[in-house]
């Protein structure tokens, strides 16, 4: 770890290494939050005919007072006939509307009396929802790169389309490393802890749109790491490993990974909590594999996911990779580190003046539950002294939003 590089380097470095995927044919009922791989154009216009937005009785052009009811349209079930002068036919809302309709009378207007209904002077046009008014016939409805949102889906299905292209979702393996790690539920021996980054890390790539292809825990040992890492490495698009990669005389990774081919891209951030991450790649038939050595402390290891490998699983399906950023008000004040930018996980709430962040309380690397309220990682500069309280200070929000 010669020289640190600050965390803007890292996720540049990584994201230069991160090239599109293949892609598929996904049913929309299966394509929430998929990433779509090719603009999408609507195939026919919405709505498809001119219909009522109301319901009430479609009329002629320029009808007024006393009309004959001469007949019905329903949804999806259109009136044989057109409406004629002096006529008037019952309408639905979301009915077709007959030939000569000049507009809809809402039921609210019309005053009905046995097989007659009185009616208002309306404007031509007036409650009527025109062909493609929504939506016309070969517009973008979806662009490529978007996340599908429940609104997507719909938009989508509204157009007309039933399957539509996606990335596949990046594989990824979890390989853990640790002699003391046990798996939660058995009883821990002195000196053992319960084994709880593969759960968190694999939460974390389902969110990230990834697919936990394996999840492996192996002791501190070369052969045991080397053997799982070369497994890992071999169907995996990214492979996360966890702990073992600082440089204690039982730390094997980064021997592992070099034994194997994983080339380094960079290894040291200069980031708290989160220092020793290693990120490296292996170029191999069909591909390469990304390989992040994440740190083992729970916190780093849920911290350096969310800002190097969720940037490369988005860019891995063709989304876009940045987090959202927003600068918050800060409401404690925060002793800065003299070299390294820290990641302090946050609670964000939205106030008249704007947002505003708190740290979730004590910020050591082993303490996991200050990641639980955490909306948001505030990034702190650093330097000497104090960040203020109501100081303004940038921070990443680690909760998705849905746009598009
Ligand atoms: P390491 O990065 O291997 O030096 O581990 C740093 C710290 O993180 C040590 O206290 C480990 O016990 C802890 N740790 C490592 N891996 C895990 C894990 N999978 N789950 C929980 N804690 C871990
Ligand atoms: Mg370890």
């Amino acid at each position: 770890m010669a020289t640190l590089i600050s965390i803007d380097e890292a996720r540049r470095r990584v994201l230069a290494a991160a090239g599109g995927l293949s892609t598929e044919v996904v049913p929309l009922a299966s394509a929430l939050g998929r990433v779509l791989a090719e603009d999408v154009n609507s195939r026919s216009d919405v709505p498809p005919f001119d219909s009522s937005a109301m319901d009430g009785f479609a009329v002629a052009p320029g009808a007024e007072g006393k009309l004959e009811i001469s007949g019905e349209a329903r949804a999806g079930s259109p009136s044989p006939k057109p409406v004629g002068r002096g006529a008037a036919i019952q309408i639905s809302t979301g009915a077709l509307v007959p030939g000569g309709t000049g507009a809809v009378v809402a039921l609210e207007q019309a005053e009905v009396s046995g097989e007659t209904v009185r009616v208002p002077a309306l404007p031509d046009g007036k409650n009527i929802r025109r062909r493609g008014e929504a939506l016309p016939e070969g517009a973008l409805v979806v662009e490529r790169g978007s996340e599908l949102s429940p609104a997507a889906l719909g938009v989508l299905a509204s157009a007309g389309l039933s399957h539509v292209r996606c990335a596949r979702p990046p594989r990824v393996a979890i390989l853990a490393t640790g002699d003391e790690l046990v798996a939660p539920g058995q009883a821990l021996a002195a000196g053992q802890i319960w084994n709880s980054n593969p759960l968190a890390l694999a939460g974390q790539v389902e969110l990230a749109g990834g697919v936990t292809q394996s999840s492996e825990t192996v002791a501190d040992d070369p052969h045991a790491t080397r053997g799982a890492l070369r497994d890992a490495l071999e169907a995996a698009d990214v492979v996360c490993l966890s702990g073992g990669v600082s440089v204690g005389p039982h730390d094997h990774v980064k021997g592992a990974l070099a034994e194997l081919g994983v080339v380094e891209h960079f290894w040291g951030v200069a980031l708290k909590p989160g220092k020793p991450t290693w990120f490296g790649v292996l170029e191999r038939d069909g591909g390469s594999v990304l390989a992040f050595g994440l740190p083992g402390n729970p916190v780093s290891a849920m911290v350096t996911f969310q800002l190097f490998v969720r940037p490369a699983l988005r860019a891995l399906q063709g989304a876009d990779p940045s987090s959202t950023r927003l600068t918050a008000i800060l409401d404690e004040a925060l002793p800065r580190n003299s070299s390294r930018e820290q990641a302090i996980r946050c609670v964000v709430r939205v106030s008249d003046d704007g947002w505003h962040a708190t740290p979730t309380g004590a910020q050591g690397s082993h303490v996991l539950s200050s990641m639980l309220a955490a909306g948001a990682l505030a990034l702190i500069p650093a330097g000497d002294g104090s960040v203020a309280a109501g100081e303004r200070v940038s921070v990443e929000l680690l909760t998705g939003v849905w746009c598009g």
